[in-house]
């Protein structure tokens, strides 16, 4: 147990205190459509378009209508990561499954020890975090030595779960490359509704490569956080949504999909 206040905590008690207003509040929400479980049940029916998203945030992850490619958000500019390896810049009037975004400040920055991968960096960085009870909105600028990424192909109805759709996801590997990570840091009481820990969506600089993160070497980099203090979850009444088996337990699945390891 801490006896002290971390400066980083005092930092962000005094930032939310100060930012506690109305007007701040909507910029401090996380605004999600659908629910994880409800994609890894299938749930993949176009349930909102990105002009009816973009109105609750400029930087976000997702995925497509019909699991059509990992999908990254930033400076409201919206990104498709193909399962070609391909990566688009999508029209408002695409739609999305399910997707997660906030209003983007760069509310803390810090600088991670040089030469991490992916699970040294996720310990560094959750003991880095002011506390384990808020969700965060995850910015990482870095040069990477390599990194790990895949997406999923489109798919067509009756879906299937992504659990067995993960299976014919593809890897990329791209080394020396500069690029953002893009995405969630949330608490474990999410588990059904979002990603429990670290969800991060990788596009490089040059906008030519992208998906959803496996794996890391970072070379040098910069950690961009913005705590989120609301969150709205927006249920749709597309009917499968509400016919879908939302009552198993499906961390055992999220596991393995989010590691890229179905
Ligand atoms: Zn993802």
């Amino acid at each position: 147990m801490r006896l002290f206040l971390p400066s980083a905590i005092f930092f962000f008690a005094t930032q939310l205190l100060a930012t506690a207003s109305v007007a701040q509040s909507d910029r401090d929400t996380l605004f999600q459509v659908s629910t994880i479980d409800a994609l890894l049940a299938g749930v993949y029916q176009p349930l909102a378009t990105l002009d009816e998203v973009l109105t609750h945030g400029d930087f976000g992850l997702g995925t497509f209508a019909g699991l059509d490619g990992e999908l990254i958000l930033v400076a409201g500019d919206i990104y498709q990561a193909a399962a070609d390896g391909t990566v688009r810049k999508m029209p408002g009037t695409a739609a999305t499954p399910f997707i997660s975004l906030t209003w983007f400040d760069a509310d803390e920055q810090l600088q991670p020890p040089p030469g991490l991968d992916y699970a040294a960096f996720k310990t560094w960085l959750e003991a880095e975090l002011p506390s384990p009870n808020l969700t965060y909105a995850v910015r990482v600028d870095g040069q990477f030595a390599s990194i790990h990424y895949r997406s999923v192909p489109a798919q067509e109805p009756p879906y299937r779960p992504l659990k067995e759709v993960a299976k014919e996801q593809t890897y990329f590997k791209r080394e020396k490359i500069a690029g953002t990570l893009i995405g969630f840091w949330c608490p474990s009481y999410v588990k059904g509704l979002n990603v429990p820990g670290f969800h991060l969506h990788f596009l490089s600089d040059d906008r030519a490569s992208a998906g959803h993160l496996l794996d890391f070497s970072l070379t040098k980099g910069k950690v961009t956080l913005d705590p989120t203090t609301g969150w709205t979850l927006e249920l749709p009444m597309d009917k499968a949504f509400l016919r879908a088996n939302l009552g198993t337990d499906r961390a055992e699945a999220l596991h393995a999909v989010e590691q890229g390891k179905p």
